[in-house]
This record gives C-alpha cells, structure tokens and sequence, in this order.
C-alpha cells in the first residue's frame, strides 16, 4: 500500500495545478490529496425528486422540476442584459434567467420540449425565478448517475476558477480513481468487526459518491464515529494513563468537620441532587485515584455548598484545600459566605488576591505552610510560585471556564501527590460536549435548583420602550428591590466601552436622581479597592441601582436585587445572558430580566433572545447555544484548542458518542500503550492526529 500517495500536494493532482492549487489552500485550507479526500459534502440531492412550480418556497436550497419552456426573450442592454426563459408545468410557470452564457443557452433551448431544470429559487421582483438552471432534455436525463448529488461548500473566488460544488464534485472524483486502494484503515479489525462498520476506503467513497441511500447512512455512521472515537481515545487514554500514574491521595473518612457542619451548621436541607454528587465526590475522595471531576450546575443550583462540603472533607483527614475563583468580587464573596456558614466551628480559613497587602500575604504564606490554614481562598494569586501548601489536599476551580488549562494544571503541582481537583462550572454545556472537551474529567450534574425558586420573568423591550421600562424599575424600586443595569464589554474597544457606560449611567442618574435614589457604578477599570467599596454599597442595600459592565457576570449573591436590565443585549452571547439573569431571581421575590435592544437587530441575535424569552433551562439554553454557533466557539479556544467535527454532530449524534467513548475504555483496558499490533492503525492514527497540534484542553 502507498500511504505517502495521499499526501502528495494538492497542485499535483490533475485538474489542478500551481493556481487553482493556491486556492484551494487559502480557500478551503485543503493542501494534499488527503486533504481533499476528506472535504466532505456537507448536503446531498436527491435527484430522484421532483418539485411542482407551486410549491416552491423560498428557503428551499435546490429545485427539480419538469416542465416545458414556453417563451423565452432577452432583455436589457449591455451588462444588464439577460436571457429569461418561462417555464412551467401543469401547476403554474416560473421564470429560468441567463446573465451569462447566454449566447450558448439560446441556442439550446428548444421551446415545447420537456426538460429537467435543477437549481436554486431565488426571489425578484416578489416572483421566484431560477438564475443559471442546470438543464437537460428529459429523454437525456439519467437520474440512476446522480441519486444524491453531493453539495460541497465553496466560494466567489473558487467559483470564478470553475471550483463550484460541481466543479469540486470532479476533482474528488478524479482523485479516487488515483488513490483507490490505498486509503488506509484506521480502526483496528477488532473494532471493526464488533461495531460492524464500513471500512475506511468504501466509507469515503460512498460520503462522496453515494450508491445509494442506505450506503450514504452507512459512510456516515462509520466517519461521524471515526472521528469521535478518536478523540475519545485519547481522552480515555490520558484519563487511564493519569490514574495510573498518581496514585490519589486517600480520604478514608467524611471526619468530624462534615459531620459537625452537617449536624449544627447547615442552614437548609440539600437539595437531592446536591446530595448525589456529594455521594459522587466521597466515593473519589476514598478510592485511591486522584478525583478530576467536572461538577455542571446551572447558575443558583448550590455549588459552593458542594464545594464546601468537599473542602470539609479534606479538613477532617488532615489536609488543607484551597478554593479559586475567577474575580476578586467573586473571591470575596465566597470567603464571606464561608466564613458565614463555618461559624463557631474553629477552622482557619483566609482570603488572598492581588489587592491583599503584603504584610498579610507574608503571614498567609507562612500559615499555609505551617499548616495552620486550613482553606484558603482567593484569584489567580493562588497559582503564584510562593504559595505553598504544607498538605493541600484539594483544589476547586470555580466558574472554570475563565480558567486556561495551563493555570489548572498547576495547581496540580502544589503537593507532591496532586491534590484532588473539583472544577465547577455554571455555563453548562450539553453532556456530549462535555464528553467531548472534558473528556478525561468525570462527570457531576446538579440538575436540581433549591425549592421554592421563582422563574425570572424574561422580557424583551427596544429602546421605544425606554420610559415604560424606568417606570417599572421605579415601582420596584418603592417596594424595596434592588437593580442591575448592565453594559456590554467588549474586549477590543474598552475607552469606547467605558464611554458607553459612563453615558448609561449619567442617564440613568439623570432618571433617577439623588436624594430618593442612589446608584452604585462597577467596571473593569476602576481599583479593586473602589470596585469593593461600590458593591459592598450595593450589598447593603444603601444604593437601589448597579450599574456595571459585565464583572458581575459571574457568581455574585444579592437576593434582594430583582431586577435585571441588560442593555445592548443583542451584543451578548447567549450564554452570558442566561449567567447575567442568573444574578437575580435568588430571593423569595418575583425577579425580572429585561433583555433592551435597538429596533433592528440582526437574525442571529432575535433567535438568542427568544430562547432567553422563552426558557430558563441553563441546558437547553447551552444547546441552542451550541446550534447557534458550534462547538469551537461556544467551548472557546482557550479551552478546546479548536473543535471541528467534520461529519459529526455533537447534539445529534449523542448516541454515537457514547458508543464510542466506551469502545474506546474497552479497546484501552486491554490494551493501554496499544502494542498489540491489531491495534497499530489506530496508534498510527492517535499519533497523526498528536502532530497536527491538537490541543483538546488536556493537562498531561
Ligand atoms: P451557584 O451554583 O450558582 O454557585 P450558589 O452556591 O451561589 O449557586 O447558591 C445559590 C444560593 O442558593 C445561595 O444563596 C445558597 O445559599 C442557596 N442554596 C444552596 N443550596 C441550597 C439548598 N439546598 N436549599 C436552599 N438554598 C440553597
Ligand atoms: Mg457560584
């Protein structure tokens, strides 16, 4: 077999050469025949199909009608000049246009003979019309060819060099005939024959020229699981090659800080799913494996009770634990409600960020390790060379997708033996994804809010509605509540962003004015010490408004702030709405989140609004999140390194994924370094895929 054939460069296949070579690489990023090989259609024809003129619709991607030409005539002069051609069948005409080529199609078209015309309706002139028809006599026309005609993604640029889906459709074609018999198998027979899926070479073969429709299904089925299967192993390999490396640290008691805090401290029942997970985390803490768990819990569901439970266990086996969060606002926070809910119980617990001052962080720094501290709590600081525990026994991340992987990964080296590690994440994401990029974590959902919550009343409201909605605020506002008005930030313009703000709230002082009103103002800019001073303000309830960038995004706790407005919330993502509304709605009252626009706002953005409308469920919310924008943008670059599935669907093919993930432990628990040379595609293939430099978000 010649594997090298297939990366020969693009340029020498025929049909190509050194310019359309050039565009395929800039266009389309296809730089060898593999490359091409693997430019999947993203659609299918089905040409056995035919359509009636009535019932064209204009979101239909491809028509096939049959009819007769019944009139044609050209109009225009010059560059406006076209050729129309009506058509029609026994439900009605439409009209077939030429701008090009016209000469050529004038000479061809016979009028009354039946022809199969196959194009995209387009509308003009509030009529549907079909511009450049590919056309053919019906006695000519040979559907058994082309039953699903493959639809491949191209551009203005590939077009105007004749590389239209069509055009693409005949390199692949031609590249097949050159390579056919060498394309390589990247599963092992084993796992072929147990998942009974195609081989690699008819797969690709049949996802580009389908026999038929039952073989198209079958080269899905077997790319979509290809290409998670992979991904899986190596996930799964690095999971297994980890826990067999360190040994965990053994917790073998709840101890007596749980039990006391479980029997005098705890202000209110746990929720059950609460109670699961914590079962969850006990039986890692006990078992002798280092715990990497990713616990997913919509925004409000009680993380940091899990968190502190957890923490509580490591207390009582003698070791500290340390908690991060993403922002000095957060970390504050956290250390109050900690030192709240630990009261009376004799534990020492600290907080450092970048604003404690260094006499302070000397002492911290020697508490921790003389021992004497038990938890600790802070920023980014955490990671600082000179802190250094005596024991640390567990790390938990809060919020942490603010987190890279780098920063996780060392908090791993703050012990000898790698503490345990809790992450916690309130931006949920759809259980495959998190298959997917927190592969080599295991996995806990709180998938219960705390009883008695109210679902925040969501409205969308315009800027014609401006005065209504202050009237509003002002009524609540009487009763007592407190707002948020948020602005958007966005990263590349932040004097710009800051001027937004600053005019927001010189309106909204304007709007409500001293001595009946008083407003707090927090944004990225300002010293932590006067961001404090502001939402400590706030807290107590001595301003009735916030008015912030999106730094209270993540974690803040104000039950009696009701109400939240975001402005320009067309700018946001929506998972940064549902994080947004999440700072409301967590005391016994009613609490609103209204979602303010321009007029006009784009396709996209009225769709995340509406799901935001619509429904406060964090999952459905990350699903449509996920349709909306993919799987690469919604994780972030940061933490996937770039994800691209080529023919999976992390939402539709959930089942799929599954199967793969547990071919992948059974094919890695008998074989874990894949010696066994039945498996030696797939190391081939794990290694192949090691130096095109993926990085999946995996700490080594
Ligand atoms: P998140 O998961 O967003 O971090 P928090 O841990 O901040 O949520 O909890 C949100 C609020 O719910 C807090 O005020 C917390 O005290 C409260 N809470 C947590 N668990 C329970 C429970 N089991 N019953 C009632 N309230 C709870
Ligand atoms: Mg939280």
């Amino acid at each position: 077999m010649n594997e090298n054939l297939l990366s020969t460069q693009i340029e020498y296949l025929k049909g190509v050469g050194p310019k359309r070579g050039e565009l395929l690489r800039n266009e389309l990023g296809i730089y060898t025949w593999e490359d091409l090989l693997t430019f999947y259609p993203f659609r299918y024809v089905d040409r056995t199909k035919f359509h009636k003129i009535n019932e064209i619709e204009s979101d239909m991607a491809f028509v096939q009608i049959k009819g007769k030409v019944t009139h044609v005539e050209m109009i225009g002069q010059r560059r406006a000049r076209r050729f129309i051609a009506t058509f029609k069948d026994d439900t009605g005409s439409i009209e077939l246009v030429w701008f090009q080529g016209i000469k050529w199609i004038k000479d061809k078209l016979i009028p009354n003979r039946e022809y199969v015309i196959f194009g995209k309706p387009t509308i003009f002139n509030r009529k549907f019309n079909i511009p450049h028809p590919e056309i053919d006599p019906v006695d000519e026309y040979k559907p058994t060819e082309n039953v699903f005609q493959p639809i491949y993604s191209s551009g203005e640029k590939l077009k105007s060099r004749g590389l239209n889906s069509k055009g693409i459709s005949k390199l692949i074609k031609t590249l097949l005939s050159e390579v056919q018999g060498h394309i390589p198998e990247t599963l092992a027979l084993p796992v072929l024959e147990k998942t009974k899926l195609l081989a690699r070479e008819e797969a690709i073969i049949n996802i580009h020229f389908p026999a038929n429709q039952d073989m198209l299904k079958r080269a899905q089925a077997r790319l979509k699981f290809e290409e998670l299967f992979f991904i899986q192993l190596r996930l799964v390999k690095h999971k297994l090659v980890r826990s067999n490396l360190h040994k965990g640290i053994v917790f073998p008691v709840a101890g007596h800080y749980l039990e006391g805090f479980y029997k005098h401290n705890l202000p209110f029942e746990l929720t059950g799913a609460q109670k699961r997970v914590m079962r969850e985390i006990r039986r890692d803490l006990a078992m002798g494996v280092q715990m990497n768990r990713l616990l997913q819990g919509d925004v409000g569901s009680g993380k940091t009770l899990v968190a502190l439970m957890a923490m509580l266990i490591a207390l009582g086996n003698n070791f500290q634990s340390c908690i991060m969060a993403p922002t000095e606002i957060l970390a504050n926070q956290h250390y109050e409600t900690l030192a709240r809910m630990l009261k009376g119980m004799d534990i020492r617990i600290r907080l450092l960020t970048g604003s404690t001052k260094s006499n302070e962080r000397r002492e911290i720094h020697e508490e921790l390790q003389s021992g004497s501290n038990q938890i600790l709590i802070g920023t980014h600081a955490l990671i600082e060379e000179s802190v250094r525990f005596k024991n640390l026994g567990l790390v938990v991340i809060d919020e942490q997708h603010r987190f890279g992987v780098a920063q996780r990964a060392r908090m791993w080296k703050k012990n000898t033996v790698p503490p345990h590690v809790l992450v916690m994440t309130a931006t949920p994401i759809p259980r495959t994804m998190a298959m997917t990029v927190y592969g080599d974590f295991d996995y806990s959902v709180i998938d219960e809010l705390p009883p008695g919550r109210k679902p925040v009343k969501t409205t969308h409201a315009t800027d014609a509605h401006r005065l209504r909605v202050f009237g509003f605020l002002k009524r609540e506002i009487a009763k007592g509540r407190q707002v948020y008005i948020v602005y958007p930030l966005i990263q590349e313009s932040e004097k710009l962003d800051l001027k937004d703000l600053m005019d927001g709230y010189e309106s909204i002082v304007r709007e409500f004015p001293l001595p009946k009103y008083a407003i707090s103002i927090v944004h990225g800019q300002m010293k932590p010490a006067d961001k404090d001073y502001e939402m400590q303000r706030f807290i107590r309830n001595e301003t009735q408004i916030m008015v912030a960038t999106t730094v209270i995004e993540v974690g803040v706790d104000i039950p009696n702030a009701s109400i939240m407005v975001i402005e320009n919330a067309e700018r946001f993502g929506l998972s940064q709405l549902h994080q947004l509304r999440g700072r409301v709605g967590r005391g016994a009252d009613q609490s609103y989140c209204i979602l303010m626009t321009g007029d006009k706002i784009g396709n996209e953005a009225r769709e995340r609004i509406k799901t935001m409308v619509e429904t406060s469920d964090g999952f459905k919310i990350a699903e449509k999140d996920l349709r909306l924008r993919g799987p690469g943008d919604v994780i972030g670059t940061r933490q996937s390194g770039g994800l691209t599935l080529k023919q999976a669907d992390l939402i539709q093919d959930a089942k799929i994924l599954e199967y793969a993930r547990n071919m992948a432990f059974d094919v890695l628990n008998d074989d874990l370094e894949l010696k066994k040379s039945e498996n030696y595609p797939m190391k081939k293939q794990l290694l192949k895929m090691s130096t095109e430099s993926i990085d999946w978000g995996v700490i080594t």
